[in-house]
């Protein structure tokens, strides 16, 4: 359902996801994409949000990664239950997504 608050000077339409750490609501694409595969594997999503499943969406920092995995919302989202190994791995690679989504820092 759309909300009747008005858009301030945006001239697309941009699909807003709530950061499952902050609860702060971002573009999409700003976030990055946890998916649940219907394998069952939890995995970070590619920067095109191309792999199927049932998605989370996380502010690209850590702080945010860890404040889903405090609050368990990431399993609740997702509904899976990670283990301690499963949650590292999935962290390991929103990190090293973290660092290949940020070019700009090598451009100095
Ligand atoms: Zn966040």
């Amino acid at each position: 359902m759309a909300t009747p608050e008005k858009a301030p000077a945006d001239r697309k339409k941009v699909p807003l996801r709530a950061c499952i750490g902050c609860r702060v609501s971002k573009p999409k694409m700003e976030l990055v994409r946890i998916v649940r595969t219907p394998e069952g594997q939890v995995l970070v999503d590619t920067p095109k949000g191309k792999l199927n499943g049932r998605g989370a969406y996380i502010c690209p920092q850590v702080v945010c990664f860890d404040l889903a995995i405090k609050k368990r919302a990431l399993n609740h989202v997702l509904k899976v239950t990670m283990t301690a190994e499963e949650t590292n791995a999935v962290k390991d690679g929103f990190i090293k997504r973290l660092i290949s989504a940020a070019p700009e820092m090598t451009n100095r």
